[in-house]
C-alpha cells in the first residue's frame, strides 16, 4: 500500500503514440517550462484547475450565479462565452461542485489526486492489452515534478514486468532524476533548442540542465533514450539549430531521433483557460518537404530519424 499521490489530469488507454506498442499513458500536472507552443496548457499549473469548454457551452450563464466567489462574469455581448477568473478558480475548494453545476459539461475540472495504488489498478486492468512491447508511459506536464511517485509507480510496474517510459523535458535536478531512471526502460526526451538564450526565450528556462541530464543518462544509466524535437517554424527550425542538435546527439551516443511537426491542436484550450496563445496564431505547420530536409540532416550524422515517431501532445 502506498499513500503517495500525484495530480493526474488524464489517463489514456490504447495509446500508440507515446512509446512502443499499445500503452496506457498517465498525464501528471505541473511543469517547470512554459513552451510557447504547448498543446496541453492545462497541464502547466501545479494545482487542479477549471477549464471552460466553449464547444459545449450554450451561454445560459448559470455559472455566473452559482459561483460564490464572483469568479465568473457575464461577457460584454450576450451570446459570447462567460469570462472566468482562473487565478481564483485554481484556489477554489468548490471545483468538484462547479464542474457538475454546469448541465452542459462545459466546465471541466483538470487534475485529480491519485495514489500509486489507484494508478496501478488502472495499469493492471489495461495490462492484457499491452501488445508489441507496450506498457505504461507517464507524461505531463513534466512527470519528474513527482519523482517519488514515479519511482514507486515504475518500481511496481517492473515488478509486474510492465515496460516503463517517461516523456520528459529533462528539467529536474539529477538527484531526483536518477532514482526514477533505475526503473525507467525508455526516456522520450525533448530537446527544444541548442542555444541557451533562445531556449529560455521559447520555454522560460535555459537548456544547460536539460542537456547535462541527457548526457548523464547516456553515460551513467541503462535507460534507452529517444530524443524528440518539436519542429516549430520561426522558433527552432533552422538548419543551424537542427545541425547543432544532430551533432550533440551523435556526440553523446544517441541513436534515434523523432522530429515532431508543430500543430495547433492545443490552441482552443488557451481560450478555455482565459489565456492568450503565446506563439501567435499565424504559425503554420511545417511542410512535408521541410520535415524531410530536417530528417536528412539527422540521417547525415548516421542517426535513425523518424518524422512523427512517438508523439507527445505538448512537444
Ligand atoms: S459554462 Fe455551463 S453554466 Fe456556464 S454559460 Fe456555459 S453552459 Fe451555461
Ligand atoms: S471553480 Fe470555484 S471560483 Fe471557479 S467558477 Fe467554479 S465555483 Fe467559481
Amino acid at each position: 500500500m502506498s499513500d503517495l499521490t500525484a495530480l493526474v489530469f488524464n489517463i489514456q488507454g490504447f495509446s500508440i503514440q507515446d512509446g512502443p506498442g499499445v500503452r496506457t499513458t498517465v498525464f501528471l500536472k505541473g511543469c517547470p517550462l512554459s513552451c510557447q507552443w504547448c498543446a496541453n496548457p492545462e497541464s502547466q499549473v501545479f494545482r487542479s484547475d477549471i477549464i471552460h469548454v466553449p464547444s459545449t457551452c450554450v451561454h445560459c450563464y448559470r455559472c455566473v450565479s452559482f459561483c460564490t466567489k464572483g469568479a465568473v462574469k457575464l461577457p460584454d455581448k450576450i451570446g459570447d462565452n462567460p469570462v472566468f477568473d482562473h487565478d481564483t478558480c485554481v484556489t477554489c475548494e468548490n471545483q468538484d461542485v462547479c464542474e457538475h453545476a454546469c448541465y452542459e459539461g462545459a466546465i471541466e475540472k483538470v487534475g485529480k489526486p491519485m495514489t500509486v495504488d489507484e494508478v496501478m489498478d488502472v495499469i493492471l486492468h489495461d495490462e492484457p492489452f499491452f501488445s508489441n512491447g507496450g506498457g505504461i508511459t507517464v507524461s505531463g506536464g513534466e512527470p519528474l515534478m513527482h519523482p517519488e511517485f514515479l519511482e514507486e509507480l515504475f518500481s511496481e510496474c517492473q515488478e509486474n514486468y510492465i515496460h516503463t517510459a517517461i516523456e520528459t523535458c529533462g528539467y529536474v535536478a539529477w538527484d531526483k532524476f536518477e532514482p526514477v531512471l533505475r526503473y525507467t526502460d525508455l526516456a522520450l526526451y525533448d530537446v527544444k533548442h541548442m542555444d541557451p538564450a533562445a531556449h529560455k526565450e521559447l520555454t522560460g528556462v535555459s537548456n544547460e540542465l536539460i542537456l547535462d541530464n541527457l548526457r548523464r543518462i547516456m553515460d551513467e544509466t541503462n535507460t534507452e533514450v529517444i530524443i524528440r524535437i518539436p519542429v516549430i517554424p520561426g522558433a527552432n527550425d533552422t538548419n543551424e539549430n537542427m545541425d547543432a542538435t544532430a551533432r550533440f546527439a551523435k556526440e553523446i551516443g544517441a541513436r534515434e531521433i523523432h522530429i515532431l511537426p508543430y500543430h495547433r491542436m492545443g490552441m482552443g484550450k488557451y481560450t478555455g483557460l482565459g489565456r492568450e496563445y503565446p506563439l501567435g496564431e499565424d504559425v503554420e505547420s511545417p511542410s512535408d518537404e521541410r520535415m524531410e530536409v530536417i530528417r536528412d540532416i539527422f540521417r547525415s550524422y548516421g542517426l535513425i530519424c523518424k518524422i512523427g515517431g512517438t508523439e507527445k501532445g505538448d512537444s
